[in-house]
């Protein structure tokens, strides 16, 4: 991951995010309030502006940025969680060049950071579902010296089969756990929209 890729991956982002922005937010009607994909189109879209008058010397500058904005753009529960992560990415990609186990100890750093805010473990029904296999699986292919495309396409796939999976659960966290069992049979806004980010991320890199 270099500081190109870094900024082509959140507009990569904001253009799956805007795309599926409808269907995030319908998800978020069934088991939340339904701004779920207009939280985050509104988030990705101001990161994508501020990026543009960022000239960073870093990875971790272009992530951090991000994370700020989402904080100060987003209203829901999402934006400090998501950017409370991409500000734990960021700090945690203090260079111009990060090689997929640097990169995997930075996604490590952005699920603790979403764990310490939201305080949800995996089957709790939120974007940790998504996301902590998809860090998993990006740890275990970069631990066997597999290229960043590979194990961003590993975490992707990790993502999305953790999204489906939130289905069936009864959601602990967030807006979603005040319906109890009538949570169950609706798939997570929040898990399907850390499934678009990991998309994003291995597209990105198989074609930047
Ligand atoms: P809000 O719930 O404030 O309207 P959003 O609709 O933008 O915020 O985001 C909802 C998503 O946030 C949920 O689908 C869930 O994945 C995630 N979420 C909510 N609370 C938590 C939490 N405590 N920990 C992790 N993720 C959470
Ligand atoms: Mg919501």
């Amino acid at each position: 991951m270099d500081i190109d890729l870094a900024r082509a991956w959140v507009r990569a982002i904001a253009v799956a995010v805007g795309r599926h922005r409808d269907h995030l937010t319908q998800l978020d009607s069934a088991i939340g309030d339904a701004d779920h994909g207009t939280n985050l189109d509104r988030g990705f879209t101001a990161a994508v502006a501020a990026l543009s008058d960022l000239t960073p010397d870093t990875v971790g500058a272009v992530l951090t940025k991000t994370g700020t904005t989402l904080i100060s753009s987003i209203g829901g529960a999402s934006g400090p969680l998501y950017g409370g992560a991409f500000r734990a990415l960021g700090k945690a990609l203090d260079t111009p060049l990060a090689d997929p186990p640097a990169f995997a100890q930075a996604l490590a750093a952005g699920l603790a950071s979403i764990q310490k805010l939201g305080t949800a473990a995996p089957g709790d029904k939120t974007m940790i579902d998504a996301y902590a296999p998809a860090v998993a699986a990006f740890e275990e292919r970069a631990r066997h010296g597999t290229g960043f495309a590979a194990a961003a396409a590993a975490a992707a796939d990790a993502a999305e089969e953790g999204m489906r999976a939130t289905t069936p659960l009864q959601a602990r966290k967030g807006r979603a756990s005040y319906l109890g069992a009538r949570s169950v049979g609706h798939q997570d806004p929040g898990a399907t929209s850390t499934a678009l980010i990991f998309r994003a991320l291995a597209d990105t890199v198989a074609k930047p």
